[in-house]
């Protein structure tokens, strides 16, 4: 079976590479009903946090992005690191190292000197007596000739030749493991098929693939993924593209939009835009992913969000629309069903920002009037109108659209104005400003007090 992984190390947010990173991974394992893997690399104690880690699985749930098994832990499992370390040791595949820095430095300067790269020499291959007094670090004992071939899904075949590549260390003088260790060993015993990840990995995967082939172990197929830019094709900053996950949540997107933006970040399916999770399942394929980085296009992100408010339904948009009202310290269940909330505003609206500062004056009274409106609206001249739509109101028997629009109009009528000249006035009463969705529905989902309490304030 398909057996993939992503194993962020936490040190921060869940950043938005790294989420399109974990999809294409996700992706892969379930096209082919495989198994999909979350590893929490935070051997680096001084980087990695309990903040980064909870940061990380929020931004997973949030995605909706399902793991199989784990998360597993990588500092749970030094003792099998050892385990792996000591059995290299014996093989004699990997040799103690005492070389001190002073040494190390000088035949680094030999080497630039005689116009060399500097490489470790490998001098203590051959070393026979320990030194005393100092903790040695274990070095991964990489052959000297030969090539390795990384045969990467989406950059094709990579040579590498064994004399680039020096005798790495696995195991540091306190005995801990190095990175290019532990993903080998839980690569290994967590028997991955798909080593998806980001392609600032490239150069470690031949000093992995040796270590593999030292240990018997059956070498993945690799999948290096290219970074995610910001719109000015640089590094993504706060201006040119938000990096967190959370992020993108707060400023109102619904996660399968981030999915779907994401999934379509250097890889296609004709100019098709619009997916499915199960569409992107059925059709997304690693060999496709383009290798070249991919810039944050905003515009299309927002599009996007709309084109799901439009044709998703409407409970699962109340149900985000929902969290944000509760941000901001709204109650959902002080007003009408979020879902005619939804119906009556997604077609204005392009962020669940935008929805929930449209939504507030459903579940809350407004504090104060938009003064412009007010002023403009809330006068001596169209107190008459807004005296005769109370009492027209107050009167129906059924609250809804069609018995609150025949009234506006029998008010106008009655008045000789226009419709606009009696329905902005009721607006600005009702919902303090000039800017709502259709008095009809307005009046719909502000219900019967809310509307006549509105009206009353502004004829006080
Ligand atoms: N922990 C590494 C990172 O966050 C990823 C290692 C891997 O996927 O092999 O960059």
């Amino acid at each position: 079976t398909v057996r993939t992984r992503f194993a962020p190390s936490p040190t921060g947010y869940l950043h938005i590479g790294g989420a399109r990173t974990a999809l294409f991974s996700w992706l892969h394992a379930r096209k082919h009903g495989g198994v999909f893997v979350l590893r929490i690399e935070d051997t680096d104690l001084e980087r990695s946090n309990a903040e980064s880690v909870n940061a990380i699985l929020e931004g997973m749930a949030w995605l909706g992005l399902e793991y199989d098994e784990g998360p597993f832990y990588q500092t749970q499992r030094f003792d099998r690191y050892k385990e792996v370390v000591d059995r290299l040791l014996a093989a004699g595949n990997a040799y103690h190292c005492y070389c001190s820095r002073e040494e190390l430095d000088e035949m680094r300067e030999a080497q630039r000197a005689r116009g060399e790269k500097p490489r470790y020499d490998g001098r203590c291959r051959h070393r026979d007596a320990p030194r005393e007094g100092v903790n040695p670090v274990v070095r991964f004992r990489n052959p000297d000739e030969g090539k390795v071939i990384v045969d990467d899904l989406i950059h094709g075949p990579i040579v590498f030749d064994n004399t680039e590549l020096d005798d790495l260390i696995i195991a540091r003088s306190d005995g801990t493991p190095t990175y290019n260790l532990t993903v080998v060993v839980d690569d290994m015993d967590m028997a991955i098929t798909h080593v998806v990840r980001g392609d600032d990995h490239i150069n470690n995967t031949p000093r992995q693939i040796n270590i593999l082939r030292a240990l018997g172990a059956t070498i993945p197929q690799y999948a290096h993924v290219a970074m995610i830019l910001g719109e000015d094709g640089k590094k993504l900053s706060k201006r040119t593209g938000a990096a967190s996950v959370m992020e993108y949540r707060d400023m109102g997107l619904l996660p399968e939009v981030v999915l779907n933006y994401l999934v379509r970040l250097g890889w296609s399916h004709g100019d098709q835009e619009v997916f499915s999770l199960d569409e992107m399942i059925e059709l997304f394929d690693l060999n496709a992913v383009n290798k070249a980085a991919s810039a944050l296009n905003h515009q299309k992100l927002l599009w996007l969000n709309q084109h799901y408010f439009k044709n998703s339904p409407p409970e699962h948009v109340a149900r985000h629309l929902g969290w944000h009202l509760g941000q901001r310290g709204v109650d959902p269940s002080d007003g009408p069903a979020l879902e005619g909330v939804v119906v009556a505003l997604r077609e204005r609206c392009k962020t669940l920002v935008e929805m929930a500062d449209g939504s507030v004056i459903f579940y809350r009274d407004f504090d104060t009037y938009d003064a412009k409106a007010a002023s403009k609206n809330l006068t001596a001249a169209t107190e008459p109108a807004l005296r005769a739509l109370r009492e027209a109101l107050v009167g129906l028997l059924v609250w809804d659209a069609a018995a609150i629009n025949a009234c506006v109009e029998a008010v106008a009528q009655a008045l000789e104005l226009g419709m606009g000249k009696v329905a902005q006035p009721l607006r600005v009463a009702c919902t303090g400003g000039s800017v709502s969705p259709p008095i009809d529905q307005t009046l719909v989902l502000l219900g019967r007090d809310r509307t006549l309490n509105g009206i009353d304030r502004a004829l006080r």
